[in-house]
């Protein structure tokens, strides 16, 4: 460890007693000039200086009325943000309407404004509130109830409200806030009971509407097509005039408009005031040979697949023995942990944002560790948060770190929750955390009114982490990132419709609001047995509503026990379970661990116990694909560019435990589990052979250039679509029996697909630069985790050329028209 010990750290040491000693702090740029030092080479690639912004108000529009101006007058608001008046003019005007600004802009206002002017104004008007969780919809029911508006009697409506409370809801609120899924299983299957709601609905507010992404989103997308389709059965003939509120991303309208199915315009520019900040991005130094081989710090732990994501993937061949890294960076937990020790002797209040529980808790750990091996006793100034915690421990850490007795919290984004910490300093953001959304949410935690705030992106060894430190144009640009989401989905469309059709009867009228490829999906479900064709329409023929769970992958979900005391502890989608719920597999659950001790897939039910080892697992796989369709295409000379569908047939082989503190491999273990076959969406390219053999690349070499390029361009993905590196798959292969060529696929890794290839494909030569940079500027010499190398490899990283890769890319983009 480093010199963690300041001349003002240490007298702050030694005088402790009785309570803690105030240490001096350091400003933001004298704290980032500190840190820098600390290796022999200057980590930081980039220091961005966000100025602070005086916000631009906007008079009210004209139709505001007076009492809701003296409303919000007193909750402090005397007028809107140019932003928020801009959004409420084209609303108010009947035009869809996303806002897609900052964190914190008062998104709130923007649809507030014109929904409670409209009911103020018309006396039955009504108004719904779509959020994606129940806690966010209480959060705006208070908002709207405080503002005291005569005659609107906002209510949640959701699984919680009490049966006696719905039908007085139903008859005489006129704003309700509800979810999606309430929506969906709730109050379109009873839509008679809301005939008069839904007849004068004026307005669907969608908040946070970035999350309705993949097949969630997909799903969400039919639904507000089935809700759109009642309001016309009931006589809304003008229909309701849809408000978004999203995350600053790229293309909003376009997200916004597929979600909703009609034309949104969007207001982008955030006139809201903000505080400044010293924003720096930092990559860990590269570690030699001989270091890593005795040192712990060698990599960073994986990311732990989250218990709702779909199977990870990858390419066929033979099972090398992985881990065998030579050359890798200084792990961003270790690095981490440093920068908080040295900016908690600093006397700056830090708080560093760490993917994983256990990884908070290395930090913190770590971090203690050599703050008292510098000063004793200063350890004690910093602690671990996460999810989990008792209310009174988490309402005690909090005050802690507001009096200052604790300056260094390691946190999980468990803070991200709508927990409030003010005060602090320097936020230290361990790993992109996967949107930028989340990123400026995490940065905007730090900055004490009028004082400029330190933060710092740590880069993993991940492809997009390198690629986004050398390249901080795309995170402070304009966006590149775009919610995706594929209405089209047949195994989204099927459901939905079927849903559709047992609320009433479906007509020929209707399948055009449910896109071009309605018809044909309804003759499926009259061919299956769904759906009866009668003159007037198609009938849904069964007694009981149809089946569908927004958020569910299709499969039975499987079960998890704990098998001491028969507790449910949740579920696991059944696609996901063979990756999360293998014997062996450390299976995380509200913050706990377990152990898994069987899985049987006959009775969908996975056994567990509580333990909590020092070594997390991770499934591999052995992937075959094959294409059953091309959707679009380019030709490219030699080059050929596809979207399609394709079939995946894959079986989860083995797994690895890897030390969470240093990603250390410890073994590699086989599995027994069945095969698996997925029906998906692929983007793919093709190169002659020689348009390879010209660009320099050997025969010998043509595989593992492929095999790079293609985990590489998977590591990029999230770069233009908002989608988790385990979200999607892929395979590579010098010669494809479908397409005869050298070929590197990419899929979704959902049945029928969630949009992120599509997106690939739509963005392809934009993508494909970026992973030849990524592997390009990445400073090793043979290929590591942050360029090449993958966590999720069914082939151990066996085998891979970083040049290959680079001249690989190189040749599809000299040939693909940009
Ligand atoms: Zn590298
Ligand atoms: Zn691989």
């Amino acid at each position: 460890m480093q010199d963690v010990t300041s001349a003002a750290s240490v007298s702050a040491g030694r005088d402790r007693e009785p309570g803690p000693a105030p240490i001096p702090a350091a400003a933001p740029g004298d704290l980032l000039r500190q840190l820098r030092r600390r290796h022999a080479t200057d980590p930081v690639t980039h220091v961005e200086r966000v100025p602070s912004r005086a916000g631009t108000p906007a008079p009210w529009p004209g139709w505001a009325p007076e009492e809701l101006r003296t409303a919000y007058a007193r909750r402090g608001v005397s007028a809107p943000w140019r932003h928020q008046a801009e959004a409420a003019e084209l609303a108010h005007d009947r035009r869809h309407v996303v806002v897609a600004t900052g964190t914190a802009s008062g998104k709130s206002l923007a649809y507030q404004l014109p929904a409670l002017a409209t009911l103020l104004a018309e006396a039955r008007a009504t108004v719904l509130y779509l959020a994606p969780t129940k806690a966010l919809a209480a959060d705006q029911l208070r908002a709207v109830a405080e503002l005291e508006i005569e005659g609107v009697r906002p209510a949640c409506y959701d699984g919680d409200t009490p049966r006696a409370e719905r039908e007085w809801i139903r008859r005489h609120s006129r704003f309700v806030l509800t979810n999606p899924d309430m929506l969906h299983h709730g109050i379109l299957p009873g839509h008679a009971q809301w005939s008069g709601f839904l007849r004068r609905l004026r307005y669907v507010v969608i908040d946070e509407c970035h999350v309705y992404r993949g097949v969630f989103g997909s799903h969400v997308s039919h639904v507000l097509r089935r809700l759109r389709r009642q309001c016309a059965r009931y006589g809304n003939t003008a229909g309701p005039t849809f408000v978004l509120a999203s995350a600053t991303s790229g293309d909003p309208a376009a997200t916004a408009g597929r979600l909703v199915g009609l034309p949104v315009t969007a207001v982008t520019e955030d006139t809201s005031p903000r505080a400044g900040v010293t924003f720096a991005l930092w990559e860990p130094p590269l570690l030699h040979a001989e270091a890593s081989a005795s040192s712990p710090t060698t990599a960073a732990p994986a990311p732990r697949r989250a218990p709702d994501a779909p199977r990870p993937t990858a390419p066929p061949g033979p099972d090398a023995e992985p881990g065998d890294l030579t050359q890798v960076r200084r792990s961003a937990l270790r690095e981490t942990a440093d920068l908080l020790a040295d900016s908690v002797a600093a006397g700056v209040r830090t708080l560093a944002f760490v993917r994983s529980r256990r990884g908070a808790e290395v930090v913190a750990t770590s971090a203690r560790r050599s703050l008292d091996e510098a000063v004793p006793g200063l350890g004690d100034r910093v602690a671990a948060y996460r999810g989990g915690y008792l209310r009174e421990e988490r309402r005690a850490l909090e005050r802690a770190l507001l009096h200052g007795d604790l300056l260094g919290l390691a946190s999980t984004n468990a803070l991200e929750l709508g927990v409030d910490l003010v005060g602090l300093d320097a936020v230290l953001i361990c790993g992109y955390p996967g949107t930028r959304a989340s990123l400026w949410q995490q940065a905007g935690r730090a900055g004490r009114s009028g004082q400029e705030a330190l933060a710092v992106l740590v880069a993993r060894d991940d492809p997009l982490d390198t690629y986004l430190v050398h390249h901080p144009e795309a995170l402070f640009g304009t966006p590149v990132e775009a919610t995706v989401l594929d209405p089209a989905n047949p195994y989204v469309l099927g459901p939905q419709l079927a849903c559709a059709a047992a609320e009433a009867p479906l007509t020929a009228a209707d399948l055009e609001l449910f896109g071009d490829s309605a018809k044909e999906t309804v003759e499926a479900l009259v061919e299956a047995g769904a759906l009866r064709q009668r003159p007037t329409g198609w009938y849904w023929r069964h007694r009981e509503r149809p089946k569908v769970d927004l958020r569910g992958e299709g499969g039975a979900p499987v079960c998890v026990v704990e098998a001491a005391t028969g507790r449910l502890l949740g579920t696991v989608d059944g696609g996901s379970s063979h990756f999360l719920l293998h014997p062996g597999a450390v299976y995380l659950h509200q913050g706990v661990s377990y152990v898994v001790d069987s899985l049987d897939l006959e009775d969908g039910c996975a056994l567990v116990h509580p333990e909590e080892p020092d070594w997390s697992t991770h499934a591999r796989d052995v992937t075959s694909l094959s294409v059953v369709s091309v959707r679009s295409y380019v030709d490219a000379g030699p080059v050929g560019l596809f979207l399609g569908e394709v079939d995946v047939t894959s079986q989860v082989v083995s797994y690895q435990r890897r030390r969470i503190a240093t990603g250390e491999v410890i073994d590699t273990r086989p599995l027994d589990l069945p095969t698996r076959e997925l029906r998906t969406v692929a983007v793919w390219f093709t190169l002659s052979p020689e348009s390879l053999a010209e660009a320099g690349v050997d025969p010998a070499d043509v595989p593992g250039a492929l095999h790079a390029a293609e985990h590489a361009a998977i590591g990029l993905l999230p770069l233009l679509a908002t989608c988790d590196r385990w979200d999607i798959g892929g395979l590579s292969t010098a010669v494809h029996p479908d397409t005869e060529a050298p070929t590197v696929f990419v899929y979704d890794g959902h049945p029928g697909g969630a949009g992120f290839a599509e997106r690939a494909y739509g963005t392809a030569a934009a993508w494909l630069k970026a992973t030849r940079d990524a592997i390009d500027e990445c400073g090793c010499e043979a290929g590591c985790p942050s360029c090449v190398q993958s966590p999720k490899c069914g082939n151990g990283n066996n085998p891979l050329s970083k040049p290959g890769a680079v001249r690989v890319l190189d040749v599809v983009l000299n040939n693909l028209p940009h």
